[in-house]
Formats: structure tokens, C-alpha cells, sequence
């Protein structure tokens, strides 16, 4: 199926994930056929330029970053459709301009009133961004709306922007951006759980012993300390990433695939978690260390960052699922950035054999069974098994089975943004956050925040090119268990 004409309008053409991301989506959607017949795109921002310069520039983007080679036919397509508009989005005369551009492109190019807007402004920027486009809406067509994170930097400030945005739009018309549930490997969890019918029996409290998820990155702040000091690693990836991993980890079997019904059910996962104690939750700061061989600063000695900061740069917690499935199961989820490498990725732990009935086990022993989801990278799914060491005697060793996607599709994975920008033009909001699922993801980090203004923490308190804070794993330890590592 392909999408009903429409113009993409990108707020915050002249920034970063424009270059980086969105257009090479685009450029990947047109080269495989996916865009609609009838399309442009009007990008927006402050930066003074012309649609010939932004059109260069997002070629150059295109060249850059893209996954496929370059067709200079499928990228005149692109290109003829395209347009820029300088505005601060505050004067009128701008907004003026970009109805104006939109509606010759309507007549150009055919894309019948249908507007797909793309926030991809910082959060001062958002509220003219919306109140201008509300204003202008017509109701004829549909007009659809896709927001960046962050959404809003707490409970209060997130039901704001929700209030501000339902003035204007409705929830189906709104598009919450968490790009984890555009990657293939997080569908695929929902694929493994219910396209088999193996996993699903044992996916409870009875079999399971604990689950572990970890975002780990490698990399520091990359010069966007105006951003991170006021977020830290709880707002940057625990709020949504890592929440909506768990929640699709921990919910129920949704009756179909479509945008509320799965919802639902992981908004039931994110009501039925509890606070954790202040002993449940720790944070971390990294220090100056090496990151694959490489010398890094210091947090605070990273640029535009207070030399007395307080900002985690990680969170580790133990949280519970409080419902039938789940109860007094652990859910260990960890986030860092300079860890010692980048990996994300979903451990289920299973019981142990109850009873081995060897008399000796050398090597390792026997460990548990464990189904590792890896999100990224390494993108694919592998079981861990005991199994009988060849020769004499009866020595177990861990092995795996895996089922890698380089292996088993003979196709390079698409990216987050190319499934979402289709699935927003299509107006299929499966894989977006929906209002309730935001406010209970802040509901609990304004809880963990909150308990953190009484006490200071010693940072940095992790080196770089580690696996985090000692606390972190005094967390785990403390349940007779530890952080997996790869
Ligand atoms: P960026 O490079 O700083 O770009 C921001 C864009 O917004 C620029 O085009 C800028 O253009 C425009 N802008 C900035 N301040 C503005 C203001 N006060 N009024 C109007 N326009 C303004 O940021 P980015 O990395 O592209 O990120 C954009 C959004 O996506 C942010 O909300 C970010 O959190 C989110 N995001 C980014 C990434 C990523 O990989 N980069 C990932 C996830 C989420 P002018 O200065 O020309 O106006």
C-alpha cells in the first residue's frame, strides 16, 4: 500500500537529524517505491537560504549517509519536489510564506492538500511551531503531525505539550516519535513472542527468573551538553527507550496488530510498575577513561558542561511489573553513555534445571537458559543452551543458537525513520507513543527524580570505557545475580 499524496513540511531543516536521518529515510523510501505517487518537501527553519542551496545540501546529506548507492534518477524525483522556507516561525509573514509554497506545490505537483509536519525543533521552538500550524489547519484534508523527543522534561511540562497539542489536533493525528520502535530487531520481539507458539507458554513469573535491558553507548555527549545537563540519562533514554523496550518485553498478547491495541497493553505494562526505593535505583557519572582504545574527558570536563554537574550520564534500576504474569520478577534495566561499547539488547533469564542429574559438572556448570534479543548491534536473536562437551565424560558448556538477520535475510535493514515517516504518512500510529503511555513513562521518573533531590551523589564515580558505577553492580549483586556480559 502506498500513501495518499501528501507534503512532508520539515521544522528544523537547516539541524542535524535532517541531514543524519530524515532525508536519508526519504531518499530510501523513494528508491524502493515507498513514497506516494504526488510528494514534496518543504523544509523550514531560520538558517537564510534558498530551496536551490537546501536542495544541494541535502543531496550532499543524501550521499553521506544514506544506505543505498546514489541514482541520480531516483534523487531528481525527490529533488523536483522540493522547497525551502526561512522563517523564525514566530512572524506571521513566514507562516504566510510556507501556505503559500504548499499551496503551489498542491498545484504542481498534486499533493492535494494532504500535510505530514515533522517537529524537528528544539522544545522552545515547539509551542509557536504547533500554534501556527493549528491555526492554519484546514479540516478537508488530513494533516498529521510527527514530534521529536524530548517530550516535555517531566510529568507536568509533558501533559503541557499534550493540552497544547489536543487544541489542535487529535490524538490520531498526532505522532509521538520514539525511534526504537521503528527498529526491526524491537517488531521482531513482538514477532518472537507471538508469531511462535513456544515462547509464549513459558514467558511468565513461573519460568522466567529475571530480565535484563541494556542501552549501552559508547559515545559521550558529542557537544550537545545545552541539551544533556538539563536531561541526563534518566530523560535521555530510561523515559522512553528503555520504558517502551520493557513494556513490549513485559505486555500482554494484543488481540491485533493495530495502533490501540497494542497500546493498550503496554500502557497497562507501564501502569502496573511501582516506584522503585531509593536502594533500587542508582545513578552514575563517567570520568576520564579510554573507550576502545581512545582517551576521553571526563563528563564535566566535556564542553558546556559544569565542572561541578550533577547530571547522571547513568541510571541502573530493578523494577517490577506488578500484575499476574510478572509479580516478584525483576526487570534490571541499565543505561550509560562511554560504556565500554555499544549494545543494546534484551536478556530474558530463565529458571535453572532444577535437578542436573550429572554427577559432575566441570567447565562452567550448568547456567540458566537465557534468550538474548540484541537490538543493536549485531542485530538478531540467540538462545543459550547447555550442551555436552565432546569426549569422555559429561561436561556441560554453554552454547548458542542464533539466528542473525545478516544470515537469514539476504536484505540490509531498513532504518527506524524510513518505517516511521511511511507508517505516519499511512497514518498507522502502532509504533508511536500515545499521550497515557508518555505521562505514566514520566509519572515514574518524576518519582526516581524526586528521590534523588535528597541526597548528593559522589560523580564521577564510573571511568570510561567500563560497564558503570560499582553501585550499579552492588544493585544486582545484592539479589545473588549479575549484568550480563557479552
Ligand atoms: P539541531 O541540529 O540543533 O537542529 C535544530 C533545528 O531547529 C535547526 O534546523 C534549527 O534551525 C531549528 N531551530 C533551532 N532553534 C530554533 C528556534 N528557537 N526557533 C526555530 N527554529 C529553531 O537539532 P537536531 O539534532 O536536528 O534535533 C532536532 C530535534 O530532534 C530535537 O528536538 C532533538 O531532541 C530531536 N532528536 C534528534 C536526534 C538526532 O539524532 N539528531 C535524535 C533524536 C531526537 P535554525 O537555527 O536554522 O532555525
Amino acid at each position: 500500500r502506498r500513501p495518499e499524496p501528501c507534503a512532508l513540511v520539515i521544522f528544523g531543516a537547516s539541524g542535524d537529524l535532517t541531514k543524519r536521518k530524515l532525508l536519508p529515510a526519504l531518499y530510501a523510501l523513494a528508491y524502493r517505491k515507498l513514497l506516494p505517487d504526488r510528494f514534496a518537501v518543504v523544509g523550514v527553519a531560520r538558517t537564510p537560504q534558498s530551496s536551490k542551496a537546501f536542495t544541494a545540501a541535502m543531496k550532499k546529506a543524501v550521499k553521506e549517509f544514506a544506505r543505498d548507492p546514489f541514482r541520480q534518477d531516483v534523487w531528481d524525483q525527490l529533488a523536483a519536489g522540493m522547497r525551502y522556507v526561512s522563517t523564525d516561525f514566530s512572524d506571521d509573514a513566514g507562516e504566510d510564506t510556507v501556505g503559500r509554497v504548499l499551496e503551489e506545490l498542491d498545484a504542481e505537483r498534486g499533493t492535494g492538500g494532504n500535510r505530514l509536519y515533522y517537529l524537528a525543533v528544539p522544545p522552545q521552538a515547539f509551542e509557536t511551531v504547533v500554534q501556527e500550524i493549528g491555526e492554519r489547519r484546514a479540516r478537508e484534508v488530513w494533516v498529521r503531525l510527527i514530534v521529536e523527543k524530548p517530550f516535555g522534561h517531566d510529568l507536568a511540562s509533558a501533559r503541557k505539550l499534550n493540552e497544547l497539542l489536543h487544541h489542535w489536533f487529535g490524538e490520531d493525528e498526532i505522532f509521538r516519535i520514539d525511534h526504537y520502535l521503528g527498529k526491526e530487531t524491537v517488531q521482531n520481539m513482538l514477532a518472537l513472542r507471538f508469531a511462535n507458539g513456544i515462547f509464549e507458554p513459558i514467558w511468565n513469573r513461573q519460568f522466567i527468573d529475571h530480565v535484563q535491558i541494556t542501552v549501552a553507548e559508547s559515545i559521550g555527549i558529542e557537544g550537545r551538553a545545552g541539551f544533556y545537563e538539563s536531561a541526563g540519562a534518566i530523560r535521555d533514554i530510561f523515559q522512553n527507550h528503555l520504558l517502551q523496550l520493557l513494556a513490549l518485553t513485559a505486555m500482554e498478547p494484543p488481540i491485533d496488530f493495530n495502533a490501540d491495541s497494542v497500546r493498550n497493553e503496554k500502557v497497562k505494562v507501564l501502569k502496573s510498575m511501582h516506584t522503585p526505593g531509593p536502594k533500587s535505583v542508582v545513578r552514575g557519572q563517567y570520568g576520564a577513561g579510554f573507550v576502545e582504545g581512545v582517551e576521553v574527558p571526563a563528563y564535566r570536563e566535556e564542553p558546556g558542561v559544569a565542572p561541578d554537574s550533577l547530571t547522571e550520564t547513568y541510571i541502573a534500576a530493578k523494577l517490577y511489573v506488578d500484575n499476574w504474569r510478572w509479580a516478584d520478577t525483576p526487570f534490571y534495566v541499565r543505561a550509560g553513555k562511554r560504556l565500554a561499547r555499544r549494545e543494546t539488547t534484551i536478556a530474558i533469564q530463565f529458571q535453572r534445571a532444577p535437578h542436573p542429574p550429572f554427577e559432575a559438572i566441570a567447565g562452567d556448570g550448568l547456567r540458566p537458559n537465557v534468550l538474548l534479543i540484541y537490538v543493536q548491534p549485531d542485530e538478531g536473536v540467540s538462545l543459550a543452551i547447555g550442551a555436552k562437551v565432546p569426549g569422555a565424560g559429561m561436561t556441560i558448556r554453554t552454547v548458542h543458537m542464533d539466528f542473525l538477520y545478516g544470515g537469514a535475510f539476504r536484505t540490509g535493514l531498513p532504518e527506524a525513520y524510513e518505517r516511521l515517516i511511511l507508517d505516519a504518512m499511512l497514518g498507522d500510529a502502532t509504533l508511536f507513543t500515545r499521550e497515557d503511555e508518555v505521562e505514566e513513562q514520566w509519572k515514574l521518573v518524576d518519582a526516581i527524580v524526586g528521590g534523588w533531590q535528597r541526597e548528593r551523589p559522589s560523580f564521577p564515580d564510573y571511568e570510561s570505557g567500563t560497564w558503570g558505577p560499582k553501585s550499579a553492580d552492588d544493585l544486582i549483586h545484592r539479589d545473588g545475580r549479575s549484568w550480563r556480559r557479552h
